[in-house]
């Protein structure tokens, strides 16, 4: 007889169910990826912008809050993770809409795994089985996309916005999402810790500094970089409890 009590991820998606419906919690199938679907797009709009804050996915508004924290370490997946993600379908203006953000993800999470960093993403029907869910976050302006960094929460959020989703932008969806997914990882802006435009949190650089990295902002739309796969291989090497600036690295199993 089991005596385990439910996780924080199955409070979560149970009472959504009761208070909207299983509906609310319905996923989109595994996207394929198809060759025509990556589009090269050579002028951006605008340099991509992305947060890491809270917001709340649209097919559970007025539901829960989420809450995010970090504190003074640097967080990592232990090495060999796999990471699992789902797709919400509601929430989006459309279906289309909500397959198209799955298909995104999923070419997003191809571009990381062939880059073979030591953590692989990987796809699953449900949500309870899922370490995040992409899902869209409503309208923030001129923000696309946001993520999170690793964490020991079972149920965390890429967020797809209102304006990623717009025209001049969706054929780019996908490789907002690797900047995104670096996130995932446990990167931070490239300019994280220029005096200019500093971040609330403390960051460490790690490898090369390199401007043309998919972390920073850049109008070309966000490609990975050999010096980000170097560094993303290299910062999984190190042993767990490394001292970077006298900042610890940690480690979490994907929930
Ligand atoms: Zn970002």
């Amino acid at each position: 007889m089991s005596t385990e009590s439910p996780s924080l991820k199955e409070i979560l998606l149970q009472s959504t169910a009761q208070e909207l419906g299983t509906e609310a919690l319905e996923t989109v199938a595994e996207p394929k990826i198809v060759r025509s679907a990556i589009h090269a797009v050579e002028d951006l709009p605008s340099a991509p912008v992305c947060i890491t804050q809270d917001s709340t996915p649209q097919n559970l508004a007025n539901h829960h809050a989420i809450m995010i924290g970090r504190g003074s370490s640097i967080p990592r997946w232990t090495p060999g993770s796999v990471i699992r993600w789902s797709a919400w379908r509601m929430g989006y203006e459309s279906q289309e809409d909500a397959d198209f953000a799955a298909l995104h993800l999923s070419i997003a999470a191809n571009v990381w795994n062939e880059a073979e960093v030591g953590v692989r993403f990987e796809f699953v029907p449900l949500a309870k089985d899922a370490n995040f869910v992409v899902c869209h976050g409503g309208h923030k302006g001129d923000i696309l996309a946001s993520a999170y960094f690793p964490n020991k929460k079972d149920l965390n959020f890429v967020y797809v916005y209102t304006r990623g989703l717009e025209l001049d932008w969706k054929n780019s969806l996908w490789s907002v999402f690797v900047h995104e997914l670096g996130h995932v990882l446990g990167l931070r802006h490239e300019f994280a810790m220029d005096p200019r435009r500093l971040e609330r949190h403390k960051a460490v650089q790690f490898g090369e500094a390199n401007p043309l990295s998919v972390m920073n902002y850049r109008r070309e739309p966000p490609k990975l970089q050999p010096s980000d796969i170097a560094a993303t291989r290299a910062f999984y090497q190190m042993p767990a409890g490394t001292m970077l600036e006298s900042t610890p690295v940690v480690d979490f199993v994907p929930q």
